[in-house]
């Protein structure tokens, strides 16, 4: 079973990188986030496929007519507010953010919001508490998880590469990690964000033939978007991560639902047999 994300950001959302930290600098760039999700609509609607869009309350707020058009036909989960790190904030700036995003995004869209993703996979061990303050805030689902060691986050100790139950103080949380595969060593994914864009799709394709069970894919409106600009200042490593590929990946997108059926959260989730998937308590 293969279920789509996306996380609907601005190409100018990039972690750790102090140009485009917080909402006082996002005002100063180029608006792409119009063209960027028409372009995903189309290829969905194209390939006849359902997914579920992660946004960013940042985005609603500034531009709530793209939720709605999203929403008239897709569910739609948490990104948070601001689009922060999880263990740079306290317990209690995580809540806030969380819930006013979700509190905007259920105004706008009149669905209730039941997912959720952290921001750079950053939800450690460490910050196991934020599960609880997620059942609290009323979410089912979280795909916050990178079940192995990661720049923004990660989270080694989780038990399979699969669904699992998170036990917390407010009830069950469903979560559905991203999938992984290790390459040389190293733990990448491959079905959406930049080494999507990098790999060629033959070996994309033969990777995810090997998840018959369980693929969980994401990708950003800006790695299908071949005309942004470039950040000034980004070290050379992470100027090649954010860019490559950026031009062809929207063709390797249209090419890949073709080529494997994909469906979104919420009907995902019916085609898994909960009673068989670890548990997990932190
Ligand atoms: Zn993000």
């Amino acid at each position: 079973m293969n279920i789509l994300t996306f996380d609907v950001e601005e190409w100018f959302h990039l972690l750790d990188f102090d140009a485009t930290r917080t909402e006082a600098e996002w005002s100063r760039y180029e608006v792409r986030i119009y063209e960027n999700v028409d372009r995903i609509l189309s290829i969905l609607d194209e390939t006849n496929t359902k997914a579920t869009f992660f946004i960013i309350g940042w985005v609603a707020k500034m531009y709530p007519d793209i939720v709605k058009r999203i929403s008239s036909k897709y569910q739609i989960g948490s990104h948070t507010m601001n689009h922060q790190l999880v263990w740079q904030q306290t317990p209690e700036e995580f809540r806030k953010d969380t819930d006013n995003s979700i509190k905007l995004l259920q105004d706008i869209t009149g669905q209730p919001i039941e997912c959720f993703r952290a921001p750079g996979y950053s939800i450690r061990e460490s910050e196991a508490w934020a599960f609880d303050i997620l059942a609290d805030l009323g979410i089912k689902y979280d795909c916050s998880v990178f079940p192995a060691h990661h720049a923004h986050g990660g989270m080694p100790s989780y038990p399979c590469k699969g669904p699992a139950i998170i036990k917390t103080s407010h009830g069950n949380i469903r979560e559905l990690p991203i999938t992984t595969k290790t390459l040389f060593g190293k733990p990448i994914i491959f079905s959406g964000g930049g080494y999507f864009r990098l790999f060629p799709y033959s070996l994309i394709k033969s990777w995810s033939k090997d998840c018959d069970d369980y693929l969980l894919s994401y990708i950003h409106p800006r790695d299908l978007d071949g005309a942004q600009p470039m950040l000034k200042g980004l070290p050379l490593a992470r100027k090649f991560k954010s860019y490559v590929g950026t031009k062809g990946a929207a063709n390797k997108l249209r090419k890949y639902l073709r080529d494997f059926e994909f469906t979104d959260i919420q009907t995902g989730v019916t085609q898994i047999d909960w009673s068989k998937v670890p548990t997990v308590e932190f």
